[in-house]
């Protein structure tokens, strides 16, 4: 998509966004709230109008009206759309009938597609029994019934506990591994960073970054940080002295804890090893990598989410 822009009234939801998805490929579309995320995936999906750009699958361009670029793409909205009297299997025929599939081939489809979201053995159940999750993922099922090349998920995992967020998940890298390309919006960099070959992070409707999950790493200061506790409070003299060590990239200190960002883990030891020198003795000490969650911070000096 080129130059995407969509305002409602005098409010811009997207402001000349543009990014690719190469076939077989995941974009985790990421920003937070209001950040302009369902607006642009609306328009891909044909679902909304573009007030200008030019969004194409394949080289042909899709508008509005129905066309066969838009057969190429499955969508799974923030809302669920199923009907709770109908089992499982009666709701993806449906929705397979909506695409004009029948007979033994909507039948296949159905299975092939309870299979993969791993309902099969609750295909005769209603959707009323199901938790969140289940449900989420009838509906990624019901997407996926045209065969499209394209899957398009908004915030799929909202609403959703932990353990089937992990099956969504599972869902997700299943159709990873058939060579699908996906799309798929968060505003939780940790599941993104899982499933995207690429991220695109936008906010108030334009683009921040487009990268690969290690591209972005790299533009994050510290790689790597470090937490130390002193025995006694530390002096102002020996933060000027860590900030100068090699591999240092800030010092922040709250009362006898330090907090030291390293520009790869290697420089821990020796950072360790410099402060024994100096003759403070740790009571603790522990690393971490530091998180892609970061950047976001980095990129607008706000958090992702409130
Ligand atoms: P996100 O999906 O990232 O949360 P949205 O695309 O839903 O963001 O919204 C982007 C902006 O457009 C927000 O400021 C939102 O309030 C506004 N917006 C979204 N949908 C509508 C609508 N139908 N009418 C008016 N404003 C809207």
């Amino acid at each position: 998509m080129e130059q995407i822009s969509k305002s409602y009234g005098a409010r811009k939801a997207v402001d000349g966004v543009s990014f690719k998805v190469q076939r077989g490929q995941t974009v985790g579309l990421i920003g937070p709230n209001g950040a302009g995320k369902s607006t642009t995936v609306g328009m891909i999906c044909g679902l909304l109008r573009a007030d200008g750009g030019r969004i194409t699958l394949d080289g042909d361009v899709i508008g509005q009206g129905a066309s066969a670029a838009k057969r190429k793409i499955g969508f799974v909205p923030q809302d669920l759309a199923l009907y709770d009297d109908l089992s499982a299997l009666e709701n993806l025929k449906l929705f397979g009938a909506l695409y004009g599939l029948s007979g033994a081939q909507l039948k296949e489809r159905c299975t092939q597609a309870l299979a993969l979201v791993n309902l099969t053995d609750r295909a005769a159940d209603a959707p009323a029994s199901f938790s969140g999750g289940m449900k989420r993922r009838l509906n990624i099922a019901a997407a996926l019934l045209h065969d499209p090349q394209l899957l398009i998920l908004d915030e799929p995992t909202v609403g959703v506990d932990p353990q089937s967020r992990n099956a969504i998940f599972d869902t997700l890298e299943a159709l990873q591994a058939q060579g699908r390309s996906l799309i798929y919006t968060s505003h939780y960099m940790e599941e993104v960073e899982r499933l995207a070959d690429h991220i695109v992070i936008i906010d108030h409707g334009k683009v921040l970054a487009d990268e690969t999950p290690a591209a972005l790493y790299q533009r994050l200061p510290a790689q790597a940080a470090l937490q130390v506790e002193l025995a006694g409070e530390a002096p102002a003299a020996l933060l000027s002295a860590l900030q100068a060590l090699d591999g240092v990239t800030g010092v922040e200190r709250t009362e006898a804890t330090l907090n030291i960002g390293l520009a790869a883990s290697e420089h821990a030891a020796p950072v360790l090893a410099w402060l024994n020198g100096q003759g403070h003795a740790l009571l603790h000490f522990s690393t971490a990598r530091t998180s892609l969650e970061n950047i976001f911070l980095n990129l607008t000096g706000r958090s992702l989410r409130d």
